[in-house]
């Protein structure tokens, strides 16, 4: 059981790897110097500045931490300070409301709504300027992606789009319905590291990476 506060020096983010992409994000925080480690089970956690929840399918996610008694732990880890941040299926499973569904962590003040741009089929690839994030627009993938439908108090709207919210933070958690780690850029990633405390290596004016991307279709990236 965890009761105090950590003891060791925690310099390293977790990825959550039950489901969904994990080695796109590894290898983001690698090519920015960021220690980096799979999370596949309860004790993973011990010791992290933060954990990444990978998309994926969030019903499959979300009975997994259960089965694996990942859950409890995440949200013992969290009270004592490991940041998170959820894309796409992670940030469903991080809202503290999902349109008719309950709710399964609960850590972050927002609505969200699954699967509201419509089917596989509908997922697309766009950009956007976050000013907080990076000084240049940022290349953003949509995989049957969920809106962000409302934030509550203590919440901040990094990206708001059209009729919804894109990205949004708390201090504790960052959620973003689009996933960085498909695109070359290592903008979120810094950022996030940034959030942990951690000291990424390259500067905010430097994170794109040379990189076979197509930015015409979400299903042609390859990472090198
Ligand atoms: N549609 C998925 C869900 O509702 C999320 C998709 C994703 O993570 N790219 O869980």
């Amino acid at each position: 059981m965890v009761t105090s506060v950590r003891q060791t020096v925690v310099d390293t983010i977790g990825v959550l790897d039950l489901q969904g992409d994990v080695a796109e994000h590894l290898d983001h925080l690698e090519r920015l110097g960021i220690a980096a480690v799979r999370v596949k089970e309860s004790s993973d956690l011990a010791n992290l500045a933060g954990l990444i929840i990978p998309g994926g399918e969030s019903t499959c996610l979300s009975r997994l931490l259960s089965i694996f008694g990942i859950r409890d732990r995440l949200l013992q880890e969290f009270q004592l300070g490991l940041k998170l941040w959820g894309t796409c299926a992670g940030a469903i499973l991080l809202a503290s409301k999902i349109v008719g569904e309950p709710s399964f962590l609960a850590l972050i003040d927002i609505e969200i709504q699954r699967n509201a741009f419509g089917s596989q089929l509908d997922s697309f690839v766009s950009e956007a300027l976050l000013p907080r994030v990076a000084p240049d627009p940022i290349p953003l993938t949509f995989i049957r992606a969920p809106k962000i439908t409302r934030v509550g108090r203590g919440v901040d709207v990094l990206l708001q789009q059209d009729d919804y919210i894109a990205a949004a933070e708390s201090p504790g958690v960052l959620v973003t319905v689009f996933h960085p780690e498909l695109t070359p850029s290592l903008a979120f990633h810094r950022y996030f590291a940034l959030k942990c405390g951690l000291t990424p290596f390259m500067s905010e004016a430097s994170t794109l990476i040379d990189s076979p991307w197509d930015s015409r279709s979400w299903t042609r990236y390859t990472r090198l």
